[in-house]
């Protein structure tokens, strides 16, 4: 049996990106290995921000399907739907109870998504963080997988754990972050100084993993690089220093390889070899998420499936920290 538990959601805002790939997901498969692990599409967390029905229900079935074609689901682990195990809400109002106002303001992710979101800043974006406490705490997650930006979250989660271990004795296992090997942080194509993300409105600015090779190839095409015409890794370089990281993700080169093998050449040559690159990590994965996406009852028999088991997970946690508060049992 593997020892340690570890958790990781992904919230459906979108098909993931080629940075979510090379940051995030790649390394889930060999966090998949060694532990016993809960993978989930955060539907509950999508909502912080105002989405369309419609687009929620097909982006939560096509992200379970991303988890399915990365075979998160093998060796014994799980892959469910948030929504589908009501004890993540339920936890997360005792959670809001032992959270101080204070600790939860200052997160700094709260403070850019209400900038970006002024029309819409509501409570559950502020209290999104104590939401991914109980995500954690509710499977006794030894370890979480987090990028930079969750770094905050993760401080926050373990704060209220030792919260509440400290008042009713060691009910709740503290989470460790968990780092993967690479875990590259991949830029926006056409902003290179900012993140790749899923939710960009301008599609022309990320890689989505399902996207056609063609569709690769153009977008790499228009991707942002430098005046010099050079492919070198040099600080300013942002745009080149992008495509070079992942060029050297999909390929496993050097950076000092990456310079030798362009040299002499223009940013064509080298974007066409990237945007073939990332075609070729990304086809088997392809080819298995076109055949899930199309095998609807399939795929809800595996959401059945994955919400039992993590709902049978999660409710010993929860029944734990409901009777230690004092909530009458029957
Ligand atoms: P959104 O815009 O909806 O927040 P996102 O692309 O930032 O989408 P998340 O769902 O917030 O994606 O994050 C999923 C995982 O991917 C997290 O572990 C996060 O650290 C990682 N991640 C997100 N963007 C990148 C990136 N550009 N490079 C590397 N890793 C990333
Ligand atoms: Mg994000």
């Amino acid at each position: 049996m593997k020892e340690k538990t570890a958790l990781s959601l992904i919230t459906p805002s979108n098909i993931p990106t080629l940075g979510n790939y090379l940051g995030a997901l790649r390394n889930w498969k060999q966090m998949a290995e060694d532990n016993r692990c809960f993978f989930g599409a955060s539907d509950l967390h999508a909502i912080t921000v105002r989405q369309d029905p419609k687009d929620l229900r097909r982006n939560t079935a096509e992200i379970f399907a991303v988890l399915l074609a990365l075979e998160l689901d093998k060796g014994g682990n799980t892959v469910f739907v948030q929504s589908h195990v009501p004890q993540h809400a339920q936890l997360a109002w005792a959670l809001n109870c032992f959270t101080q106002f204070g600790e939860a303001s200052r997160m700094t992710q709260f403070k850019d998504k209400s900038a970006s979101h002024a029309d819409n800043i509501n409570v559950g974006l502020f209290s999104y963080p104590v939401l991914m406490a109980a995500d954690i705490v509710l499977y006794d997650a030894d370890y979480v997988p987090i990028g930079e930006d969750q770094k905050q979250h993760l401080e926050l989660a373990r704060n209220i754990v030792d919260r509440i271990n400290g008042i009713y004795g060691d009910v709740l296992k503290v989470p460790e972050p968990w780092f993967g090997k690479t875990g590259k942080r991949i830029m926006s194509l056409l902003e290179p100084t900012k993140k790749m993300s899923k939710s960009d409105p301008n599609p022309k600015a990320y890689i989505s993993l399902m996207d056609e090779p063609n569709v690769i190839l153009k977008k790499m095409k228009s991707a942002v690089t430098d005046m010099n015409g050079r492919v070198f890794y040099g600080e300013d370089n942002h745009g080149v220093k992008n495509l070079m990281d992942i060029y050297s993700c999909c390929t496993g080169l050097a950076y000092d390889d990456i310079e030798k093998e362009f040299e002499g050449k223009g940013y064509g040559d080298f974007k066409a070899k990237v945007a073939e690159a990332v075609i070729e990590e990304l086809r088997p994965l392809k080819e298995r998420y076109d055949k899930l996406i199309n095998e609807k009852a399939y795929l809800e028999e595996c959401m059945k499936k994955g919400a039992g088991e993590a709902s049978a997970a999660a409710e010993k946690t929860y029944r734990r920290v409901m009777e230690k508060v004092g909530f009458y049992q029957l």
